[in-house]
C-alpha cells in the first residue's frame, strides 16, 4: 500500500477513455485507463485496491484539491498484461446543489459538478494526470483463487473491481480458474448497467460464471440486490452460500451491506459472513435498526466489503 503518496504523486498518461454504458442513461460513466510505466506505481497494484487521483486547482478554502480514490477496474497485471496500465470506472458526479450546512443559503439549487470525477472523465488520450496509491489491503482476491468460489455483489460503480477480478479469474495469465463465480450487479435502470455487454459475453463463454443484472427502478421488476438474492435463494444461492468455499464480496454504495446481512440472518446463513456484536443478537435480527447495524454488525472473515 501507499507506494506513491498523494503528497508526492507520479505522472500518468491517459491511454483510453470510453463510455461504459449502453443506450441512453441519465448517468455518465467512463472506463479510463492510465499508463504509469516508469513510475513506482507500475506493477505494484493488485485488483481490489484503489488508486488516487489528484485533480488540479484549489478548493473553496484556497487549498489544493485533495486526493480522490478510484477502484482499480483492471486485473493485477494491468490492462496491458505488464502492470503498466491501470484503469477505473468513473461516474460523473452531476446534480442539483443541495445545501450541506445550516449557514448556507437554504434555497440554493444551482448545478453541482463534482471536481475529480468530471476532471477524470474530461481527460483526453495523451493527457497527463497525477496519481498515487495503491490503497486498500483487505478487498483482494485470495492468494490461491482456485480454493474459493465467489459471490460478487455491486451497486453502481461498485462493479469496477469485479471487472478486474472476473477478467483476472477467467482470462488471467494462469489460465481460466474453474471456481464458481456469481456476479449480482445492481443499477437503477437497465441503461445504467456498467460493462453489461462484456459480462454477457463472458457469461456466454464460461459455464462457471453467471451474470445477474438487477434493476431497482424498472417498470417491469423493481428489485435491490439483496432482495434478488433472497428471491433466488432456493434456486441458486442457498447451497452456494452454505458451501465453505464461498466468499462474498460487496462493493458500491454505503449502506448496501445492511440489506444483505438481514437476508443472511433471516435464512440462517450468517456463519463466517458476519459478526454480530452486543447489544445486538443474531436471534433478534427482526428488530435490528439500520443505525445499530452499522456499529454492531460487521463483515466476517468470508465477507469482503468496499463501500463509499
Ligand atoms: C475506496 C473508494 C473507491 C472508490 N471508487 C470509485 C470508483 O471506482 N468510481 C467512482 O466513480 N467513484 C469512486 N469513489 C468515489 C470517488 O472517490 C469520489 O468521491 C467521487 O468521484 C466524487 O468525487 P468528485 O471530486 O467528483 O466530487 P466532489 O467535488 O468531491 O463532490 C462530492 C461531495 O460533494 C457533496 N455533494 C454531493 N452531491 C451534492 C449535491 N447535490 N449538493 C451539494 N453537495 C453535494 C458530498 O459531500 C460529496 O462527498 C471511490 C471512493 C472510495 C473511498
Amino acid at each position: 500500500m501507499h507506494v506513491v503518496r498523494p503528497k508526492d504523486p507520479v505522472v500518468g498518461r491517459v491511454v483510453a477513455s470510453q463510455p461504459c454504458l449502453n443506450g441512453r442513461s441519465a448517468s455518465f460513466v467512463r472506463h479510463v485507463a492510465i499508463d504509469v510505466s516508469g513510475t513506482d506505481l507500475a506493477g505494484s497494484f493488485r485488483v481490489g485496491q484503489a488508486f488516487g487521483v489528484i485533480p488540479p486547482g484549489e478548493d473553496h478554502r484556497g487549498k489544493p484539491h485533495s486526493v480522490r480514490l478510484y477502484s482499480l477496474a483492471c486485473p493485477s497485471h494491468g490492462e496491458d498484461g505488464e502492470g503498466n496500465v491501470l484503469s477505473t470506472t468513473v461516474k460523473r458526479v452531476i446534480d442539483e446543489y443541495t445545501p450541506q450546512e445550516h449557514d448556507e443559503e437554504q434555497d440554493a439549487h444551482h448545478l453541482f459538478v463534482g471536481v475529480c470525477s468530471n476532471y477524470l472523465c474530461d481527460l483526453k488520450i495523451g493527457d497527463e494526470v497525477l496519481v498515487s496509491g495503491p490503497a486498500g489491503k483487505r478487498f483482494l482476491l485470495p492468494a490461491d483463487p482456485s480454493r474459493h468460489d465467489y459471490l460478487f455483489i455491486s451497486t453502481g460503480t461498485g462493479i469496477a473491481p469485479y471487472y478486474g477480478m472476473i477478467r483476472e479469474l477467467l482470462q488471467g495469465p494462469e489460465g481460466t480458474c474453474s471456481s464458481r463465480i456469481e456476479l449480482v450487479a445492481g443499477a437503477p435502470y437497465t441503461t445504467d448497467l456498467i460493462y453489461d455487454d462484456v459480462f454477457q459475453e463472458l457469461a456466454a463463454a464460461h459455464d462457471n460464471f453467471t451474470y445477474h443484472p438487477v434493476v431497482s427502478r424498472s417498470d417491469i421488476r423493481r428489485e435491490y440486490v439483496d432482495r434478488y438474492i433472497e428471491r433466488n435463494l432456493d434456486d441458486s444461492f442457498r447451497d452456494f452460500l452454505e458451501d465453505p468455499r464461498t466468499l462474498i464480496y460487496m462493493c458500491g454504495l454505503e449502506g448496501m451491506e445492511s440489506g444483505l446481512y438481514r437476508v443472511l440472518a433471516r435464512h440462517g446463513l450468517s456463519d463466517g459472513y458476519m459478526d454480530v456484536r452486543e447489544p445486538l443478537t443474531l436471534e433478534g435480527h427482526e428488530s435490528w435498526e439500520t443505525a445499530d447495524m452499522k456499529r454492531n454488525v460487521k463483515a466476517g472473515p468470508r465477507c469482503l466489503v468496499e463501500v463509499y
